[in-house]
């Protein structure tokens, strides 16, 4: 959870300051038939949302930061010409589970994996109060058979978190991949929350494995992306792994490897606000050394 109330408000500040009190819309693009993913238009609105739309049930993955919470709601009913049945989070974090509580009291039923139940129970604050809690839970995998489309949900272990959930369209050719695919940003791994590297990468692997050529794949957070977007991250995150890892096993400490600065050919493309180069290698030698 670290770090997260402090990512918001700070692309919340840049969002509201630069559109001047106008909070971001919401647009979405059809990715197959009955898919749709969620964006936000002239600003942060949280991570990649996609929503099955059909004539039996509509369906949420992540739900935004809170502060928009009635926006998305309204425009997510507008795509569905309806109300949302169920939500599914991706994973714990404030941008990705903060409408629950209003998608909840307005009918839909909120599936998670059980810890993010259990750490919500602690601090429900993230997704928008103790009405946001998940009411559903499984601990490995469930599949939702919904307007002709299967989506199975399966949980991937100590990835970016310990809840982690990555969304299989099968027939459809699409993955939602959650935060285990940050597109051209270096990854947020939140070790306090569970996440490990080996895990991080074993999960993209995993993915990697599902996609061919032709699969769309959402990344947590990104533009819509393929195979080989993804494998590029994998290729970056390992290098940049072993990099490091490099420099440790030299004798260097963390301060040491910064100002070596073992990245720094990733760096135009892979830095962002929230996880600089500086923070990336911090996150790799801190899985590397346990610390
Ligand atoms: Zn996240």
């Amino acid at each position: 959870m670290k770090g997260l109330p402090t990512i918001i408000s700070l692309l919340l500040a840049s969002t509201f300051s630069l559109a001047q009190d106008a909070p971001p819309s919401f647009k979405s693009t059809e990715v197959a038939p009955g898919i749709f993913v969620l964006e936000g238009d002239g600003g942060f609105v949280g991570g990649s949302m996609t929503m099955l739309v059909g004539d039996e049930y509509n369906v949420l993955i992540d739900d935004g930061i809170s502060p928009l919470a009635p926006a998305l709601l309204e425009a997510a009913t507008d795509l569905a010409g309806g109300s949302i049945d169920f939500v599914i989070n991706t994973h714990v974090h404030g941008d990705h589970v903060g409408g629950n509580a209003a998608f909840s009291e307005n009918g839909a039923v909120v599936y998670a994996h059980e810890n993010i139940r259990k750490r919500l129970l602690e601090d429900p604050a993230d997704a928008g109060g103790p009405g946001g809690l998940p009411v559903i839970t499984f601990s490995d995998q469930v599949t939702f058979h919904v307007n002709g489309l299967d989506a199975f949900v399966f949980h991937v272990e100590h990835a970016h978190t310990d809840g982690d959930a990555v969304i299989e369209f099968r027939g459809s050719n699409v993955i939602h991949a959650g935060d285990i695919f940050f597109n051209r940003l270096f990854p947020f791994i939140d070790l306090d929350s569970g996440g490990t590297v080996p895990g991080y990468i074993a999960g993209q692997q995993l993915i990697l494995s599902l996609a061919d050529d032709e699969t769309k794949i959402i990344a947590g957070h990104g533009v819509l992306a393929t195979k080989t977007d993804l494998q590029t991250a994998v290729d970056m995150l390992v290098d940049s792994q072993t990099r490091v890892s490099a420099l440790i096993d030299a004798g260097n400490s963390l301060e040491q490897i910064q100002k070596a600065n073992p990245l720094a050919e990733y760096h135009d493309v892979w830095n962002w606000g929230f996880i600089t180069t500086a923070r990336m290698t911090e996150t790799l030698y801190r899985s590397l050394t346990d610390n």
